[in-house]
This record gives structure tokens, C-alpha cells and sequence, in this order.
């Protein structure tokens, strides 16, 4: 459990630091909050030779409105992002979600880029995102891509971030025009934990009340987290009447590829995932 020694290297600007990942001399590391990465060192998970530090690039924690586009810097802490009032006036499911990352203290350090980056199918965050279709800026030596995030995800703590690779920013559309949109997050043990299961739903009805959107995204419920498309899909066009909803959370349940771990087993995932996109779901109602 202890830590073993690493060089610290705090660059100032992106194409630094990527080349100073690109370097070949050891293995080398970003951290941004190191909520996540700190610990998995100290299990010697990851031993890296060198931590390439963002903290002193400037603009990569700006939160700011480009085009109608949320662009929110990777730096940002999940602290800020919750509090910040462009955020919660225009994408309030994005504020709700982060508010429900573990404890104000995690808040603090943890950032959405590392939220990302470190992959975890119980994101709060990740959800909110895959409903809002965020996109998100990746940096490399030969200049920047931007991949949807419904792409980002790639397997088991896994995602589109190659070694060597900086997350830069992650860009959010605006929310549709009379969307109802929410966020459930189900812990059996404390509020402050890790979601057994999370729900985000952004819903749209037409003029006669039928959904004429509906997106889904679901943490914990698979390797990764997913957007419960075959769900969606089970709902639009229809009214959100008690037989709709509960054949959308059936989907949602039968649709999921929940593993097992000592916070609940598949099954108990599965019927969780039936109860709280039903609940989330008779809310927006
Ligand atoms: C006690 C505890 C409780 C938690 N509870 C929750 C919870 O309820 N909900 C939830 O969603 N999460 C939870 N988490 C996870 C937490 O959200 C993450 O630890 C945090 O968001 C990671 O962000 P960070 O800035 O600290 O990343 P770091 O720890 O610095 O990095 C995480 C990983 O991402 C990589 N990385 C970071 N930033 C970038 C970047 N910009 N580009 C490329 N790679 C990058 C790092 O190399 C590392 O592999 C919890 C964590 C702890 C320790």
C-alpha cells in the first residue's frame, strides 16, 4: 500500500505535454484530481515512472458556452462544474448528476475529464452525458479529434483515450426544446457511494403528449456505461402511461449486461435497473 517513487512533470501547455507522454524512457501517466489514479497506485495496479500533472495548462478548466455548445474544459472539478451557474441553468441533468459523485471532498479534487478517463460503469456523470449526446476533445501529437460519446466508451474500464493521448474538453449540446430530463442514482449501502445502478432519461413529447424522444443511459448495468437503445425505442411514440413505462423499464432490465461484484449480483442489478427507469421515468410523467 505504499507508494513507489515517480517523477512529477507539470507542463503548461497540451502539445507538452503530450510530448512528454510520448517520451520512451518508462512508463508515463496523466493525473488531473488523482482520486481514482493515487489509490490504484498505491495497490500497485499501475506503477508509472512518471505522472504528467494538467493542472498548469491554462483554459483546460474554463466552462464556458461556444455556438449553443456547453465546452467544458477535462480540468474542471466536479465541484465547480455542480456550482457553476451556466451549468445549471442550461444543463441542469449534467449539475444533478456530478452532485451525486460521492462527497463534497471527492467533488473537490475528482475532474470530468478523470471521471471519463477513468471508466468506470458506475459513473454518475456518464449517463447525464450519453443523454445529452456529448462529445469529447481529444488531443494527440499530431493535433485533436472529437469522438461522440456514445464511442467513447470501449470496453471495461476502457475508452477511446490511446496511450499517450490527452482528453481536453468535453462539449455538450443543448438540451431540446421542452425536453423533461432527470437523473436516479440507487445505492443499497450509503448515498455517498458509487451507484449500484444509475438512471439519466431526457424525454420530448409532442403536442398529443406522445414521446417524440427518448434517451436512456444507464451506469452499472453493463461493462460500460450504455444508452438502453432497445428501451428508447420501446417508448417512442407512445404515451407515458403505467403500461408504456413499465414495458420500457421490462426493455431496459432485459436490454442490460449487468456483472456481478460485492456491491450486488447480476439479478439484483437487473431488477434494480426495472424499478428506478421505471420510477425516473413516471417522475418526468
Ligand atoms: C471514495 C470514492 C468514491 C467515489 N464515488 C464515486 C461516485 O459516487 N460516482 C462516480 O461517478 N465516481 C465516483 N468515484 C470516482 C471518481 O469520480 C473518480 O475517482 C474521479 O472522477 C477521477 O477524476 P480525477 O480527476 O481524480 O482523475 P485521476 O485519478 O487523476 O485519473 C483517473 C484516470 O484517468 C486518467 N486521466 C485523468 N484525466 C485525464 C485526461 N484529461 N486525459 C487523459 N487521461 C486522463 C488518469 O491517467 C487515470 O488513469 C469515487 C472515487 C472515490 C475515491
Amino acid at each position: 500500500m505504499r507508494l513507489r517513487p515517480f517523477a512529477l512533470v507539470e507542463p503548461e501547455t497540451v502539445p507538452e505535454a503530450v510530448e512528454i507522454l510520448a517520451r520512451l524512457d518508462g512508463e508515463a501517466r496523466v493525473i488531473a484530481g488523482g482520486t481514482a489514479l493515487v489509490p490504484t497506485m498505491r495497490l500497485g495496479l499501475v506503477t508509472p515512472d512518471r505522472l504528467v500533472s494538467l493542472h498548469r495548462i491554462a483554459g483546460l478548466s474554463e466552462v464556458r458556452v461556444d455556438k449553443g455548445m456547453l465546452e467544458i474544459g477535462a480540468m474542471t472539478s466536479l465541484s465547480a462544474l455542480v456550482r457553476h451557474g451556466i451549468v445549471r441553468d442550461g444543463w441542469p441533468l449534467l449539475a444533478h448528476a456530478a452532485s451525486r459523485v460521492a462527497t463534497p471532498s471527492i467533488r473537490s479534487s475528482a475532474t470530468l475529464g478523470g471521471n471519463l478517463c477513468y471508466a468506470e460503469a458506475a459513473s454518475d456523470p456518464a449517463p447525464a452525458l450519453l443523454c445529452l449526446e456529448a462529445q469529447v476533445r481529444v488531443a494527440d501529437s499530431v493535433g485533436e479529434r472529437v469522438v461522440p460519446i456514445g464511442e467513447f466508451f470501449t470496453g471495461f474500464y476502457e475508452t477511446a483515450v490511446a496511450a499517450g493521448e490527452i482528453l481536453t474538453a468535453v462539449r455538450v449540446p443543448p438540451m431540446p426544446e421542452g425536453a423533461r430530463a432527470g437523473y436516479v442514482k440507487f445505492c443499497p449501502r450509503s448515498a455517498e457511494d458509487k451507484p449500484l445502478i444509475g438512471v439519466a432519461a431526457l424525454v420530448t413529447l409532442d403536442g398529443a403528449g406522445r414521446v417524440s424522444d427518448i434517451r436512456l443511459a444507464l451506469a452499472g448495468a453493463a461493462p460500460t456505461p450504455i444508452r438502453a437503445r432497445r428501451a428508447e425505442a420501446a417508448l417512442r411514440g407512445e404515451t407515458l402511461t403505467d403500461a408504456a413505462v413499465r414495458a420500457t423499464a421490462d426493455a431496459a432490465a432485459i436490454e442490460a449486461d449487468p456483472l456481478s461484484d460485492l456491491m450486488g449480483s447480476a439479478d439484483y442489478r437487473r431488477e434494480m435497473i426495472r424499478v428506478w427507469v421505471r420510477r425516473l421515468l413516471l417522475s418526468l410523467r
